[in-house]
């Protein structure tokens, strides 16, 4: 009898984890974005071709990357974001599994450019299918570009499965939105075919939510508060008479990650009940912020599903914070917000 089981090569497993991480294009334009972000970027520009299929390209002004840590941040489990499993309690960046570069180089052509603020020069690297084409020096500017081109180039499979431009096209634009509602105070720039979807200086969180959803916004929020030892809510929700039968502009984050829970949801249009149609959804962009120990974030890959240690505590903290905050509507009709 002979022993029949090996490890897989780098490339290999590189490409299953990718399965995970990067489903389209979307999905890798939210590793990228994230982590400009967590690289301390005050601006952020996205330029898209071919909704994505054929280049997504995040250029920051982060602190960059030296050499060596350039071609490490292409391997699996290759991180700065932690350093021990205790770690994984505390976690206050976006990123941790050290998986998305190493994925996303393995199922596209990948050019990456960075620089320190203390350097004068930068590197470059060009890696296809996790296999590194060029790396050498480069003069640039302090900061981070990865283009990623031609996603699933070497997998035709996953590329036959991409939808039309459009839909592509709208995954991104949804995703571009949840991480500049995020952090209003960066500038977030997204380009699609040379032409500008969005330009957002930096600015209060009303501010981004009319630079993103349009001037009709302007006169519709009502700020949302609640403050409680376990956990703090804020942010704006739409006025009952801006909700819309079609869903998309709800939003919450915890600790400034964009999360999907319909129990939340759920939380939110019970305190608009009697207020909008039941066919209606309320706008509402909701920021709790919670002790990271009292949440699990590493339940799924892409982390936009995570788990509370006390989910029904949070639903009423939640559907409280929005019945003051329309009752408090109700009163004074005319909030003035100075933008
Ligand atoms: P993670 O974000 O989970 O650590 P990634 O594969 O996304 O894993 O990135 C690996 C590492 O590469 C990061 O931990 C970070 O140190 C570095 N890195 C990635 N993108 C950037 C960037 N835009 N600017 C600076 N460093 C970056
Ligand atoms: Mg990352």
């Amino acid at each position: 009898m002979s022993d029949i089981i090996q490890l897989l090569p780098d490339a290999i497993a590189n490409q299953i984890a990718a399965g995970e991480v990067v489903q389209r294009p979307s999905s890798a334009l939210k590793e990228l974005l994230e982590n400009a972000v967590d690289a301390g970027a005050t601006q952020v520009q996205v330029i898209v071709k071919d909704a994505g299929k054929q280049l997504i390209q995040v250029v920051d002004n982060g602190k960059g990357m030296s050499a060596t840590d350039a071609r490490m941040s292409f391997e699996r489990h290759a991180t700065s974001k932690i350093r021990q499993s205790k770690d994984l309690f505390s976690i206050r960046t976006f990123g941790f599994r050290g998986e998305a570069l190493a994925s996303i180089a393995a199922v596209a052509q990948v050019e990456l450019k960075t620089q320190q603020a203390d350097s004068e020069l930068g590197t470059l690297i060009q890696i296809e299918g996790s296999e590194v084409k060029k790396q050498e020096p480069c003069a640039g500017n302090p900061g981070t570009s990865v283009s990623m081109k031609n996603l699933f180039y070497n997998v035709p499979a996953r590329r036959n499965f991409l939808k039309s431009n459009p839909v592509e096209m709208k995954h991104i634009v949804e995703e571009f939105q949840r991480v500049a509602l995020s952090y209003p105070e960066i500038s977030f720039s997204l380009y699609q075919q040379d032409l500008e979807v969005y330009s957002l200086t930096s600015g209060k969180l009303s501010q981004r939510i009319v630079g993103l959803f349009g001037k009709n916004y302007k006169g519709n929020l009502v700020a949302c508060e609640e403050l409680t030892p376990h956990i703090n809510v804020k942010g704006y929700i739409g006025k009952p008479e801006s909700a819309k039968k079609t869903r998309g502009e709800q939003f919450f984050f915890v600790n400034n990650r964009y999360i999907k829970s319909n129990y939340l949801h759920h939380a939110v249009s019970s305190a608009y009940e009697g207020l909008i149609q039941t066919d209606q959804h309320p706008f509402y962009v909701l920021f709790l912020d919670i002790d990271p120990s009292h949440i699990d974030i590493n339940v799924h890959p892409t982390k936009t599903e995570i788990k509370f240690d006390d989910e029904r505590t949070i639903y009423s903290v939640i559907r409280s914070a929005v019945k003051q905050a329309l009752g408090a509507h109700h009163v004074v009709p005319a909030l003035d917000f100075s933008f």
